[in-house]
């Protein structure tokens, strides 16, 4: 009933269209200034003026932030608060219960308070992990600088930002009528959902690439910052490929819902990594030799498409229970395995469809996940929705040891899936005719212009399916959401003319991401993967690993009465199929060193896609790119 409610209200406030920057003209707008300077050692200075009366005043600052799903707003980040009306300090209190919250009592005569407060960035301020700023760049993320009026609409807040810069570095943002003055830009007054929306990114080595035709609109820009100058070169194939990426999304959606797009992209081994999505642009971070390294760039092919397609899924239309009026109020998550689970599998055949990636390359990381997710023992006790409903607790949690029982943000890959039968169900039973291209058209296109956010629930989806091709789309999507089970649903894959195979030959993902960043993946065979150091990182329920009484948390020592390395483990489960004594492994568990023996003599098993003789290839049509 609560819900219910909700839903009507959120509805009617969100609407209306994109706040505009003029807000109510009788209240100036509160002016926000940044102190960039410091960012090399981790801080951002800020400065705030409110226009405000005498009495009490209770400022707040931004907790739950879009895209993150959570209470996330780097709180304990925030330091070095003193507020003043001029020029005098005024004594602030913290809510007792609230943490987010500040009291302070305006003296009669004050029309300006002042708040200075300081960012710790080493804590990256968008959520991700690791510091948001080094030597030579930075992540401004607007959420961890300020704070507003508690209560108000984020839509009807009006903020006059500009930031100072360190000497000589070059920004990009999507955040509208900058005007530079040497290191300091003043940007146009805006909304604080608009705020919050474009962050800013900054750095020593900097470089601009227009992706759209001279004259085209809306504008599309690539603003790239990176550790070194030589980590921005990038091909003229992925330049070819970046602006094919925009032409996809053009014949996909036939609509864009932005007045011009930035994509945000930090080339970094300093800062934190992440991706986040915005209206108007994404802020992704990937490893400094993205452009540069084939093992880093398949790796990392599908992240920019998949934040770039979150400015139709996930802003423009936006699950009800994260359609918040400003970011005090909770968010609910059951529906991210739409939000995120349709952008994880647009972004990974937009990637293919654009040229990041090649089919071989896109179904070799489907396999993986399609195994990773088949091998995830807590779908036994937790279905889907509750990982989405989750996202919370989920997030928090920095370890991979016993992922496959807790189960992870399995929204995500595993709505990949789902999206991928969808899409399959609806090209079969209208022979080709249809497909999910035309319900993106339809649920996401519609008018182009700026910024909005059209709200949906369950209900809109199984409507805008059933308008594509008649189904029973309420009863597929809730089982695959809401029963438990023992098998990942791989009916897209299948019914897609192929099928998920275990070979001796590495998968390609896998293979590169253990190079990358060292790891060893037994996953699919003994059951478990190991760190670098040889700690075991997670061990499969049931599994032959699991059976010897592994866990997570323990480390490997030796294989067969020899130091262990991935190379003779590798040799050791090859030589194990031969014959049928057990694989011994010298495992160290706290104080304690002890070999298990590890019944296993099935070989080496890496997950693929394999063509089925006879069946259409319908996925190699899903891939087929819709622009000329
Ligand atoms: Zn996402």
């Amino acid at each position: 009933m609560r819900y219910r409610l909700r839903v009507i209200l959120i509805f009617v406030v969100t609407l209306a269209t994109y706040p505009s920057a003029s807000g109510n003209p009788a209240v100036p707008p509160i002016r926000l200034q940044v102190d960039l300077t410091d960012a090399p050692r981790n801080i951002y200075h800020a400065h705030l003026q409110f226009p405000v009366q005498a009495g009490d005043v209770s400022l707040v600052f931004p907790k739950w932030i879009p895209g993150n799903h959570r209470p996330s707003g780097p709180i304990a980040a925030l330091t070095g608060i003193r507020m003043e009306a001029g020029g005098r300090p005024l004594p602030w209190q913290r809510d007792p219960v609230e943490m987010y919250e500040f009291h302070i009592t305006v003296p009669s005569g004050v029309e300006v308070l002042d708040v200075f407060l300081d960012a710790l960035t080493s804590q990256d301020s968008a959520g991700g992990g690791g510091p948001a700023a080094s030597s030579n760049i930075l992540d401004l993320n607007w959420n961890a600088v300020l704070l507003y009026p508690k209560g108000a609409r984020s839509d009807d807040v009006v903020l006059a930002p500009s930031v100072t810069l360190p000497a000589g570095w070059k920004f990009g943002t999507a955040l509208p009528g900058a005007r530079r003055n040497g290191d300091q830009v003043e940007f146009a007054p805006v909304s604080l959902t608009t705020l919050v929306d474009s962050p800013l990114i900054a750095g020593v080595h900097y470089r601009q690439i227009v992706l759209t035709t001279p004259g085209q609109t809306p504008l599309h820009v690539m603003d790239l910052v990176a550790d070194a100058e030589a980590d921005l070169a990038m091909t003229p194939k992925d330049l070819a490929a970046y602006q094919k990426l925009v032409a996809e999304t053009g014949a996909l959606f036939r609509a864009r819902h932005y007045r011009e797009y930035h994509f945000l992209l930090t080339l970094s081994s300093q800062v934190g990594g992440h991706g986040l999505e915005h209206h108007e642009s994404n802020d992704s971070v990937v490893s400094e030799r993205t452009l540069l390294d084939p093992n880093l760039h398949m790796l990392e092919a599908g992240l920019v498409p998949h934040e770039f397609a979150h400015s139709w899924n996930g802003k423009y239309r936006r699950p009800t229970g994260l359609v918040t009026a400003n970011y005090q109020e909770p968010m609910i998550g059951d529906l991210l395995w739409v939000y995120e689970g349709l952008t994880d599998y647009l972004g990974n055949v937009l990637a293919e469809r654009s040229g990041l990636l090649t089919d071989e390359q896109y179904r070799e990381a489907l396999a993986a996940t399609a195994a990773m997710l088949d091998h995830r023992a807590g779908r036994s006790w937790r279905p889907l929705e509750d990982t989405a409903r989750s996202v919370q607790i989920l997030r928090m949690i920095p370890t991979s040891q016993w992922v496959n029982w807790r189960r992870s943000l399995d929204y995500y890959p595993e709505g990949e899936l789902i999206w991928l039968e969808v899409d399959s169900i609806i090209r079969q039973q209208t022979h080709g005719k249809r497909s999910l291209n035309d319900f993106c058209r339809q649920f996401h296109g519609g008018e182009s212009g700026p910024p909005k956010v059209v709200p949906y629930a369950f209900d809109d989806i199984v409507r805008a399916l059933n308008d594509v091709a008649e189904h029973d789309w309420a009863a597929l999507l809730k089982e695959r959401v809401n029963a438990t089970g023992t098998h990942a649903p791989l009916g897209g894959i299948e019914r897609g003319g192929w099928k998920l195979v275990y070979t001796d030959k590495p998968n390609a993902f896998t293979e590169a991401a253990e190079k990358m960043y060292k790891f060893a993946d037994f996953s699919d065979s003994l059951g478990f993967s190991l760190g670098r150091n040889g700690e075991f990182a997670d061990v499969i329920v049931g599994s032959p690993a699991y059976q010897a009484r592994l866990g997570p948390g323990m480390k490997l020592l030796g294989v067969n009465n020899r130091k262990w390395s991935p190379e003779l483990l590798h040799a050791a489960v090859k030589a194990a199929q031969q014959g049928a004594e057990p694989i011994e492994l010298l495992v160290e568990n706290a104080q304690s060193i002890q070999t298990y023996s590890v019944s296993y003599h099935g070989g080496e098993k890496h997950p693929h896609l394999e063509r089925v003789a006879g069946q259409p290839d319908m996925l190699s049509d899903i891939l087929k790119p819709l622009a000329p």
